[in-house]
């Protein structure tokens, strides 16, 4: 039995995004806990993303693209520009501030996927970090080849940091059928990013999200043209997440006490070097006064 939950369609800078996770009922695969699908979209030098320096705490944010570029700074100092085919991995721990970029010189299509990963306890108050992988290993597939961005995937590892037992992989396929290895101990999800799948007999479409739950050894993807997907999926996340604008914490408190430190411009999260403007951390509706 596939669930299939039809993302939500918003707007990051002037990037047209569908929101797949979390959705209601589906807060969490794993421990993946957002899943954007950007454009595809034309952008110039004029029109794009365009993020200012924003903070995060107790999270990964994991960049892929399908085409087009982005610029990332952050308050350790990285500047890097993720392409198709490599991926940017930002820890935050107890925190971490970036900005995005994408009106350079670039002309083109934007299409990509902004995924982040909730931070276990054991993690998510140590120190932040950045990583870029230009070289990830590829699996074949019946019909088709992935990339493995996260974790394990038919006996090959990524080398990108994982605080969790997690996977994530970016399936293109042919026309054809193919039957993947899961592990039963994994719950998944499928994100289509281009074409049609039918996964199991059911067809999941760009801008949905197909829960696919746990218990699963194999998985049977067919495609009737070229299409491509992510498979995401990982050991259930069992602690309480609680994600308020860019923060993945455990109580409002943490969240209250996050917002008063980024808009303080104290030392917790750092500054970034950018002409982007800093982006206020908005009052979260737990401390809005009722008269
Ligand atoms: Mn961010």
């Amino acid at each position: 039995m596939i669930e299939v939950l039809d993302g939500r369609a918003t707007t990051v800078g002037d990037v047209p995004v569908r929101r797949v996770l979390p959705r209601r009922g589906r807060r969490t695969v794993g421990a993946w806990c957002f899943a954007d699908h950007m454009g595809p979209t034309p952008v110039d030098e004029f029109r794009g993303v365009d993020i200012g320096p924003h903070p995060h705490i107790g999270l990964h944010t994991v960049t892929w693209l399908v085409a087009g570029e982005l610029l990332h700074r952050d308050s350790l100092g990285s500047e890097q520009m993720v392409r198709p085919g490599q991926l940017n991995l930002m820890t935050a721990g107890r925190g971490v501030a970036h900005a995005e970029e994408s009106t350079g010189g670039y002309r083109g299509d934007l299409h990509g996927m902004q995924l982040w990963v909730a931070q276990p306890d054991a993690t998510r108050h140590g120190p932040p970090a950045f990583e870029h992988h230009a070289d990830l290993p590829q699996v074949s597939l019946g019909a088709g080849e992935a990339t493995v961005l996260v974790g394990e995937f038919g006996d090959v590892m990524s080398p990108a940091r994982a605080d969790t037992d997690l996977v994530g992989i970016d399936a293109v396929l042919r026309a054809g059928v193919s039957a993947w290895g899961l592990r039963p101990e994994f719950e998944y999800a499928v994100v289509v990013i281009d074409g049609t799948v039918a996964v199991d007999d059911t067809v999941v479409a760009p801008g949905q999200l197909g829960y696919l739950g746990l218990g699963r050894d194999e998985l049977t993807v067919s495609a009737t043209d070229d299409a491509r997907l992510l498979l995401l999926g990982g050991v259930p996340f069992d602690e309480p997440v609680l994600i308020w604008w860019n923060y993945v914490a455990r109580t409002r408190g943490e969240v209250t006490a996050a917002g008063l430190d980024w808009n303080s411009e104290g030392e917790r999260f750092g500054r970034v070097d950018t002409a982007l403007a800093r982006i206020p951390s908005p009052v979260p509706p737990w401390q809005r006064s009722s008269g």
